[in-house]
This record gives C-alpha cells, structure tokens and sequence, in this order.
C-alpha cells in the first residue's frame, strides 16, 4: 500500500514538471513574441512613408487614412500624410517632394487612376517602392515596375451585395412593386466616372437583381460625385422628373449619396417610418451614418467596405518594402496575388448584422 503511494506521488511529480515546463515555454514564446513585436517597431522606426490621399473631405478615404496612422503607429514606422485636393497635378507635385525628403516608401491614392504612370515613373527613378490604394491603376502600369502594389476591393463583389438586398427585399415584400407590373423601376446615383467602384458596382448591382430572376427598368442615372449634397440635389432632379410614385427603389454606388438622396425622401415625407411611405435605399461603404440610418429604418442596407483592413495592408506593405523585404503573406499579413494585389473582401450588410459593424 505504502509502494503505492509513494510511487503515485512520483507520477504525480513527474506529471508536474512536465506541465511546469510547457508553461513555461508557453511564456518563453510569448516573450520571444513580445520581442519580436518589439524589435519590428525598433525596425521600423526608421522607416518613413510619404502618403497622398485624393483628397481628406471623402467619408470613406478619411477612415482608410485614420486606420493608416494607426497601423504606422503600431509598427512605429512614420507617416507623412497630404490631401491632394483632388488636384493631379497637386499629387505629382507632392510626390515630387516627398521623394527630395527622402521618404523610404510612397503609398498612393491616386486623384485620376488613369494617370498613375507618371508617378510610377517617378517612383522607379528614385528606387521607391509605392502601394496604390483605393483607385486601381491600369494593369500595364502595374506591370511596368516590380515596386508597385495595389490595395482594393472587387468592386464588383460590392454591386453584386447591394443588388442581392435589393432583390431580397422585393421577394419579401410584394408590395414594394408599387404599380404591380412585375418590374423594378430603379434610380441610380453614381460616383465618379472612371473609378472601377462606380462602373462596376452599377453594372453588378442591376446585374444582381436580374439574377434574383426580377425585370429591371432604370428611370434615371447620374453621378453625384461620391457626394451626400450632391445626392441629395441629384435625388431632387428624380423625383422631380420621375415622380415618387413611379420610383420603386433608389441604388446608390456609396453610402453618402445613399444618405443623401434619404435626406431629399425625407422633405417629401418618405422613409420616416410611414410603411406605406418608403421607398429602400441601398449604399456601399458601411460608413457610421450609414449604420445609424439602418438603426432608424430609413435606409435599408449597405456593404462594408471594410477601410480598416485596407489601411493596414497598405502600411503593412509600404513598411515591409521600404526594409527590403519580399511582399508575401508572411510579411504583411494578407494574401497576396500575382506578386502585387491585395483584396480586402467586402462584407453584405443587413438588418440582421448591422449592429456588429457599429464601433
Ligand atoms: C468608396 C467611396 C469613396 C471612393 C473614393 C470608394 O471605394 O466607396 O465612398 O468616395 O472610394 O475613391
């Protein structure tokens, strides 16, 4: 009985070592993490990257901007930030500057992505690596230097999401055809002309509906150039023309024209809770207006274009280049595809998981 107990005490010593030392390689890992985190930012302390934003009054390029800083501060690398004002000229200047500062990287949103080979140029003369975002250059100026990559999204994943919520919302509610002839007449406002997001999100959204099995007829299209009063006048212009009667539903490329054209449904007395007096509005961006309008019930649904994931890829690539590094998933945390393309997917927003997008 004795050897027993004495030889249980044993196991139980033994058993106690073992899982003494897995602890305690647990925390040596998780000291050699910390380490590491923090010889990155010791690392990266010296690097300092030169950014243009097509311009700071944009909804949606302000939060891509603030996650930028945020993740440059992670990493402790630097961050020189100007608004090209949505000037061409103005950001070829401003990279112009940045490269006789001296910045390590250059991250880029250009003002006219049919432009871009200029800046390229300019980056490959001064042997700097540059990360387009947000406005996707031609593919042969993507080509023509090994630097260069592009942060984005498939634009056509988001038209494809805000057609589906419009297409859903037909199903659920036979009433929403307002004059019961089988067909969506729809309003269309669109962002600037010549970005891949307007194009394609106007041409996949309707494309969506369609595929829902619905006939589409479109009153009436126009850009208001990513703009909430823009929209709001544009949306004034249709109703006028079209009367509010005959518009059976309202597609917007981005959440401030969809803000927008609620604010002109909201002076006629629409989409303030009177059921019968609602007419869906759909957006792209999942921006915090956007998420507060679904709140109150007067917009029905967006797509998360998700800024925050954007932002860090681009920094996360300025600052792995800028130190010589491979671009991979290894060194910057997202995949990578063809050596060059960083795509952050979007994310349908609903009535039903809207509130987990509110920050
Ligand atoms: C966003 C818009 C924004 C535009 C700027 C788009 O991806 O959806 O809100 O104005 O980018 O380039």
């Amino acid at each position: 009985m004795k050897k027993i107990a004495v030889l249980l005490l044993a196991v139980l010593m033994m058993a106690s070592t073992v899982v003494g030392c897995s602890n305690s390689q647990t925390d040596s890992k998780a000291a050699l993490a910390e380490v590491k985190t923090e010889k990155n930012k010791a690392d990266a302390s010296d690097v300092n990257v030169g950014v243009c934003i097509y311009k700071f009054d944009d909804t949606f390029m302000t939060g891509v901007r603030n996650n930028m800083s945020a993740q440059a501060e992670t990493l402790g690398a630097k961050l020189d930030i100007v608004d090209s004002q949505n000037k061409q000229p103005t950001q070829n200047e401003q990279v112009d500057t940045f490269i006789t500062k001296g910045v390590n990287a250059l991250a880029v949103n250009p003002v006219d992505r049919t432009a871009a080979a200029p800046l390229v140029e300019k980056a490959k003369a001064a042997g700097l690596p540059i990360v387009f975002l947000n406005r996707e250059p031609e593919a042969n100026v993507m080509k023509s230097y090994d630097k260069v990559w592009y942060v984005g999204a498939k634009a056509e994943e988001s038209g494809t999401m805000s057609g589906e919520l419009i297409a859903d919302y037909f199903k659920a509610n036979k009433s929403a055809d307002k004059n019961g002839d089988g067909i969506i007449q729809y309003v269309m406002l669109q962002g600037e002309p010549g970005h891949q997001d307007a194009t394609l999100r106007t041409m996949y959204s309707v494309k969506a509906i369609e595929d829902a099995g619905f006939k589409t007829q479109k009153l009436a299209a126009d850009t208001a150039m990513w703009d909430k009063v823009k929209a709001t006048d544009l949306m004034n212009t249709f109703i006028s023309s079209q009367g509010l009667d005959k518009i059976e539903a309202v597609l917007a490329n981005n959440d401030d024209m969809a803000l927008g054209a609620i604010e002109a449904l909201k002076a006629q007395g629409y989409n303030k809770g009177d059921k019968s007096k609602y007419i869906p509005v759909v957006g792209v961006d999942a921006t915090a207006p956007a998420l507060s309008a679904m709140a109150e019930g007067s917009m029905l649904g967006t797509v998360l274009n998700d800024g925050e994931n954007q932002g860090k890829a681009t920094v996360n690539i300025a600052v792995a280049a800028a130190q010589g590094k491979e671009i991979n998933k290894e060194t910057i945390g997202y995949d990578v595809k063809d050596g060059k393309y960083v795509w952050i997917p979007y994310v349908k927003v609903t009535a039903e998981n809207y509130k987990q997008f509110q920050k």
